[in-house]
């Protein structure tokens, strides 16, 4: 009677044993499940209402490494993106607004945000197409910057995930009408961004047109390595694959030439302190208040043009491009009137650009390249910013 009793009992001890190994089996695949849906994804969230009404998404694409990059649909603007430090440690890298107003009315920097039509300036808001002048709209004094003072920063774009992707990807749409900001043609503008499994956000650009245009398309996400918003970006190294660079006029406006970056504070042929000459007695750094030029890129198609380095971090960016220009721009007009989003203020080199594109003010540069897009022609570019790290 007594082993009887002794067997049930061991009998129920391993019922309860199994049963409790299989709870926690199950809360294990449902961690795990969990995790997953965390990668390599998508997620679609509210979030926020512009001044006249306009429900505005946020987008959180996650690679299978756990990297993010939020996107809204107004102006197609990256307000975050993450990217681990030589710990593996995720930090956000890009500067941005902590409220979604500071976005909706006007965004002052352009922090994160899709340009377009025309990256850059275009001097005295004018040029000539086809023997007909076009007048832009003036948002820069009496030149023209970034789109102008209703340019693609500020208007709402048609987002949709694209399915069945191998990595998470979504594309943008907006179609600018005929005469919009003062350009000529109907352009219809896809923008996709993909964050890939080897930590890359990949942009492309398409347009088509229905007249014949101009169009130079950009992103101007401010970088800062460090992850920390209040610390100036004068730490980090730069390396950028460019025998020459754009100098500019009082108004930062391109003088035409094309000067070779030998023996001048915009020599970055070999990696160097981005904070090394950012105040030399030179007459172009201080027309730009530190770095605020075009460089005129080495190769052609699509290849490395760049390399930015913080030490601290082990943070890496390689950008790559099949642009001919880079508008390397030291976040100089940074004045600390909005907040970080993680404390303190967004002061003066904060942050800094590495805008692909066109050379500023093309169309009235007749020895720059063409900016110029036909109907029935494609307009396709392509930008990686490839994050890692380095020990
Ligand atoms: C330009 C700067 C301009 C800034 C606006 C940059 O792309 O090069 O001159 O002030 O954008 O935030």
């Amino acid at each position: 009677m007594k082993t009887i009793k002794l067997l049930a009992l061991f009998f129920v001890t391993c019922l309860a044993l199994l049963n409790c190994k299989k709870q926690e089996t199950k809360e294990n695949m449902k961690e795990s499940a969990q995790l997953e849906a965390t990668q390599n994804e998508i997620r679609k969230a509210f979030y926020g209402k512009t001044s006249d009404g306009k429900e505005v998404d946020i987008y959180t694409l996650t690679n299978k490494n756990g990297m993010k990059v939020q996107i809204i649909n107004y102006g197609a603007i990256i307000t975050s993106l993450t990217a681990p430090d030589k710990n593996g440690k995720m930090e956000d890298v890009v500067l941005g607004y902590t409220k979604p107003e500071d976005y909706f009315n006007g965004n002052p920097y352009f922090f994160g945000a899709l340009i377009g039509r025309y990256g850059n300036r275009i001097a005295n808001a004018k040029f000539t197409l086809d023997g007909k002048s076009f007048e832009l709209n003036k948002n820069d004094g009496t030149n023209h910057l970034h789109g102008g003072k209703e340019g693609f920063y500020s208007k709402l774009w048609t987002a949709e995930p694209i399915e069945n992707a191998k990595n998470p990807s979504l594309k943008l749409t907006y179609t600018s009408e005929d005469g919009e900001q003062g350009f000529p043609g109907k352009l219809v503008t896809t923008v996709i961004y993909t964050l890939t499994d080897d930590n890359s956000l990949e942009i492309d650009y398409e347009a088509t047109t229905d007249k014949n245009t101009i169009v130079n398309l950009t992103q101007h996400s401010y970088f800062n390595l460090s992850g920390k918003f209040t610390q100036p970006i004068t730490d980090h190294i730069l390396q950028l694959s460019a025998d020459k660079f754009i100098p500019v006029n009082n108004v930062l406006i391109p003088t035409g030439e094309l000067r070779p970056v030998a023996n001048t504070p915009f020599d970055f042929r070999t990696p160097q302190l981005v904070g090394k000459d950012i105040n030399a007695q030179d007459e172009q750094i201080k027309k730009g208040n530190g770095f605020d030029h075009c460089w005129v890129l080495n190769g052609k198609g699509l290849r490395t043009i760049g390399t930015l380095f913080h030490p601290e971090s082990g943070r890496v960016m390689e950008v790559i491009t099949d642009q001919p220009g880079v508008q390397f721009y030291s976040g100089n007009f940074l004045d600390g009137k909005y907040d970080t989003k993680t404390g303190g203020k967004n002061e003066f080199r904060t942050g800094l650009c590495l805008e692909t594109q066109h050379y500023p003010d093309s169309p009235n540069q007749p020895t720059f390249p063409s900016v110029e897009l036909k109907p029935g022609e494609k307009y396709h570019t392509k930008t990686i910013y490839k994050f890692s790290v380095k020990k």
